[in-house]
Parts: structure tokens; C-alpha cells; sequence
């Protein structure tokens, strides 16, 4: 007589992966999509053991203690600031993220907004497409080389961004929770005192309820009316309201932004400001990124399975 197989581990998917992870993980586990009304209906609640989520997304403490058999939470991202870890915590779910993988394509993001923005490529595209340029030359734009660079949120993506300016013989400045020793860039002592400091600041620091909107409307107004910001952190770290009406105002240059408040549906008044380039969260948005990223989500459910350490933990299990 065969040997009866162990149950395969159900594992609710709160938001949708590419197929190539889902190919494989359903090979191994029973894959369950949660459906738009919660989890309650599904009638499996009590086997679910693991579930998979966007940083977007996250999972919520009404999620997390709907799924009493819940062990491991992985999110798809780097960001768990929509995670209830308090929540998690008490129930003794282990959390996950995939932190380095993307650092390199949300750094390079930066650059591009930050180049985007200061040289006016996207309305030199239309300019082009237009046949505007029969009659007349586009204005002069602002330049990125030799400015100074101020960088909320010393972290693995701010440092990237760091190393990736310090390319453009730019002045490179931060402020940074923590000390950072090690640095060679300037520290400033606030977000406010490195906006005064800089000609652009860029945001990557961690999103969450500590730090919403860090960036608030003095450090906007700090930068003065030749500053930029970019932000490719979360929409929730600057202060969305007092930057629309910084731009609106001119009391900022220009914006360069791939997160927003309300994602994605974002206030329409961006749409009709001229002096921004929005970017629709596309930080981590590569083919390669994501496929790593997807890799590092199956590598923390096969660990957790396998009674493994897990490779990326933001919070273990007790016991
Ligand atoms: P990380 O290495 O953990 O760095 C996090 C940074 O945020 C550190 O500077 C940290 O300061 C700071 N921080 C954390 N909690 C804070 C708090 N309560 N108050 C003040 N500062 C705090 O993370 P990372 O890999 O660089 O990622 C940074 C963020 O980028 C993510 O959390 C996510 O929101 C965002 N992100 C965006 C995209 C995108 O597509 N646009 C993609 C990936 C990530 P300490 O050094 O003091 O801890």
C-alpha cells in the first residue's frame, strides 16, 4: 500500500504574482485567491497557513486574525509598512520581505526622475513629436551635474541613490533616523535643515506610520523656488497636500514622483501641474527585479515549510 502524501499547505494570495511564480508555487502548495469580500466565505480559513501579499497591500490585524492557522506572512516587496506587525506579532506569524533585490532598479528610478524632471524630457518628447520645434527652440532647462543632493532616509535604496549621484559630481547630503558613521556625505541634523541645504531632495526613507508626512510643508517650502523633489519612497512620507500646493504656488520648482497617497488613484490635481513627472509606482518594475523579488518570496515559503531558517525575516516566529 502507498504511503498517503501530507497535506499540501494552503496558501492565500492577497495580491496577484506573474505566472512564473505562480507556476511553480502551485506545485507545491494549494494557492487560494482572496476574494474581494474577505476571507470568511471561503470556508478554508482554519488550514491557511501562509499567505502572500503586495507592500501595497499588505495585510491588515482583521486579516491576519481571520486565518487562525496562520504562520508566515511574505510580502512581495521591501516595504511592510501596510503589515500590522503588532498584530502579526501577537499571533505568532513570522513576516518576510525582499530587501535588496530591487534596490538597485528604485535607486536607478530616482535618477531617472530626478534627470526626467530637471531636464525636461517628457515635454521635450511632446516638443519633438509636436512639430513645435520648426518654429521655435524649447527653453533652457536646469541642470542635475554639480547641484547639491539631499537624501531623506539613509537606508540600502538611499545609499544606492547616494553612490549613483556621487556619479554626477553632485554635493551629497542625508538625514538619517539612526546615525551613520560610516558615511563620508554630510549629515544634516532634520529633514527641514537638509532641505534648506539642498537643490534637490530625494525621499527613501521607510514608509509607515512614524513617518507620515516627514517631509511636511516647512521642508517643502525650505527647499526654495528653484528646488525639486523626488519621492520614490511612499506617497504617505510627504506631506501630499502641502506639495501640491507648493507646486501649485511655485514656492518649489518641480516635483518627480512615483508614489502617492492614494494609489492609483491619484489627486487629480497632479494631472494638470506642469511641473511634474509622475511615475505610476514603477520603482521595483523590471522584468529581472521582479523575477528576484518573486524568487525571494518562493525561497521564504520553501524555508518556512521546511522548518528552515527563513532568508529574509522581518519578524520570526517564537517558539
Ligand atoms: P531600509 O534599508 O530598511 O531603509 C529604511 C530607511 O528608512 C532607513 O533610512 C531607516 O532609518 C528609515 N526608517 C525606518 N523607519 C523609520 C522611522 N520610524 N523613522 C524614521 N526613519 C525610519 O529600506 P530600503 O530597502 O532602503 O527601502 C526604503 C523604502 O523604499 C521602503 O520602505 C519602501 O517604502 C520604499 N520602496 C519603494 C519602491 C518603489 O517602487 N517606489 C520599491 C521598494 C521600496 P534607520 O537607518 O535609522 O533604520
Amino acid at each position: 500500500m502507498s504511503a498517503v502524501p501530507p497535506p499540501r499547505p494552503k496558501v492565500l494570495m492577497v495580491s496577484p504574482m506573474p505566472e512564473w511564480d505562480i507556476a511553480p508555487m502551485r506545485e507545491a502548495y494549494d494557492l487560494i485567491d482572496l476574494p474581494a469580500d474577505g476571507p470568511e466565505g471561503l470556508g478554508l480559513v482554519s488550514e491557511i497557513t501562509a499567505l502572500v501579499t503586495s507592500g501595497g497591500r499588505g495585510a491588515d490585524a482583521a486579516l491576519i486574525e481571520a486565518l487562525p492557522a496562520l504562520e508566515l506572512i511574505a510580502v512581495y516587496g521591501v516595504g511592510y509598512d501596510k503589515v500590522d506587525l503588532a498584530a502579526a506579532a501577537r499571533c505568532n506569524v513570522a513576516v518576510t520581505n525582499t530587501p535588496d533585490v530591487l534596490t538597485a532598479d528604485v535607486a536607478d528610478m530616482a535618477l531617472a526622475l530626478t534627470l526626467a524632471l530637471a531636464r525636461r524630457i517628457v515635454d521635450g518628447d511632446a516638443f519633438a513629436r509636436s512639430g513645435a520645434w520648426r518654429k521655435e527652440s524649447m527653453p533652457l532647462t536646469g541642470s542635475v551635474s554639480g547641484r547639491k543632493i539631499g537624501i531623506v532616509g539613509l537606508g540600502r535604496i538611499g545609499e544606492a541613490i547616494g553612490r549613483r549621484f556621487a556619479g554626477f559630481d553632485t554635493e551629497i547630503g542625508y538625514w538619517n533616523r539612526s546615525p551613520k558613521p560610516l558615511s563620508a556625505w554630510r549629515a544634516l541634523p532634520t529633514p527641514s535643515a537638509l532641505a534648506a541645504w539642498s537643490d534637490i531632495l530625494v525621499v527613501a526613507v521607510a514608509g509607515g506610520g512614524d513617518t507620515v508626512g516627514l517631509v511636511d510643508a516647512a521642508t517643502i517650502a525650505a527647499l526654495g523656488p528653484d528646488g525639486l523633489l523626488v519621492n520614490i519612497s511612499r506617497g504617505t512620507t510627504v506631506d501630499e497636500a502641502a506639495l501640491i500646493a507648493a507646486l501649485e504656488s511655485g514656492t518649489i520648482a518641480g516635483a518627480g514622483l512615483d508614489v502617492f497617497r492614494n494609489e492609483p488613484a491619484i489627486d487629480p490635481r497632479f494631472s494638470r501641474l506642469g511641473n511634474v513627472v509622475l511615475s505610476p509606482h514603477q520603482g521595483s518594475a523590471t522584468v529581472a527585479t521582479r523575477q528576484a523579488m518573486g524568487a525571494l518570496v518562493r525561497a521564504n515559503l520553501a524555508a518556512h515549510f521546511a522548518g528552515e531558517d527563513l532568508p529574509t525575516a522581518v519578524i520570526r516566529r517564537l517558539g
